[in-house]
């Protein structure tokens, strides 16, 4: 008896391997014509200034919707995109779209900044900075209005040249966020050698913030730390008033998360912003 539900279990356990693997393969398989056919989507999220209480940027965040398996989240394709080398277009995608977005929002008077994910790869690409520059320009928008946000592990592969695209990408008019700050190995390191303006603490720390004192005091330094530094505090993942209020009471200087909204397509996003007013 025992030994047939063993055997039960390791049949489902089986299938569902397997039925990842395919997903994986389909994943794969699809991804440049998806980038080519335009089925990828971008969702915008808004981002606080809590200095004035008003929406200030936006973060684009890329969603795929794949002709058989539906929406799909970037945590499935991201990867497999940086695997295949298939990272590049896909970020320039990114940045096209991204850049055409703002300037139809500058359009209609909702004067944002938009935040775009970089991954390794880009940063590696010695024409990248160059080809962002000449992407959004060819939008019509400015440098300054799009933001890159960089993890501590696209850093981790080569700091040389990672430097070196932050600082061009820098000279020509973007800011440059660390994204996901606190959940790499060597952070403190990252923060000295990277030429960032703005740091964006992950949001595991906000989550448990005031369940856990030592969060709570984590989130603290690190704030007081990054404003030594002169840098902008941006913390994500806010889910509730509360988070946010201790987050204000410690000196945070930009918010994000579905406590006021969650990431939402452009036209809902234009209505949001319509309805708010908190622009
Ligand atoms: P990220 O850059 O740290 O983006 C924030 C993620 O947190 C997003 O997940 C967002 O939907 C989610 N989020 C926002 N507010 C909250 C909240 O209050 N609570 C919780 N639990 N989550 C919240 P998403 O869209 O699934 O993106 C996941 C990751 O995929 C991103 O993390 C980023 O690393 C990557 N990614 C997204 N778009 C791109 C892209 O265009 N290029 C690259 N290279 N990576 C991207
Ligand atoms: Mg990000
Ligand atoms: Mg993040």
């Amino acid at each position: 008896m025992i030994e047939s539900r063993g055997l039960e279990l390791l049949n489902v356990l089986d299938a569902e391997i397997h039925d990842l693997a395919k997903r994986r393969k389909t994943i794969e398989l699809g991804l440049a014509k998806g980038i080519e056919s335009n089925e990828l989507v971008l969702d915008f999220q808004p981002i606080e200034d809590l200095k004035t209480g008003r929406i200030c940027g936006l973060e684009a965040l890329v969603r795929w919707t794949h002709p058989e398996l539906g929406r799909i989240m970037p945590s499935e394709f991201i990867g497999v995109a940086e695997d295949s080398g298939l990272i590049d277009a896909l970020g320039d995608w990114v940045i096209e779209s991204s850049s055409k977005k703002v300037l139809e929002l500058h359009q209609q008077g909702h004067m944002l900044w938009c935040a775009v994910n970089c991954s390794a790869g880009q940063l590696l690409n010695p024409e990248f900075p160059a080809k962002a520059q000449q992407t959004i320009r060819n939008a019509g928008l400015d440098s300054k209005w799009i933001e890159f946000e960089v993890t501590e592990s696209a850093a981790i592969d080569d700091m040389t040249r990672t430097v070196d695209a932050l600082k061009k990408l820098k000279a020509q008019g973007s800011q440059i966020a660390m994204d996901d700050f606190g959940t790499g190995y060597a952070s403190l390191n990252y923060l000295r050698q990277l030429p960032v303006d703005v740091l964006k603490i992950d949001k595991s720390f906000v989550m448990d913030l005031l369940e856990d004192k030592n969060s709570h005091m984590i989130v603290k330094a690190v704030i007081d730390l990054a404003h030594a530094l002169g840098l902008i505090v941006h913390a994500e993942g806010i889910e509730t008033a509360a988070q946010r209020e201790s987050l204000i009471q410690m000196g945070c200087d930009r918010l994000q998360g579905y406590w006021f909204s969650r990431p939402m397509d452009m036209d809902s996003l234009k209505n949001w912003l319509n309805e708010t007013g908190r622009q």
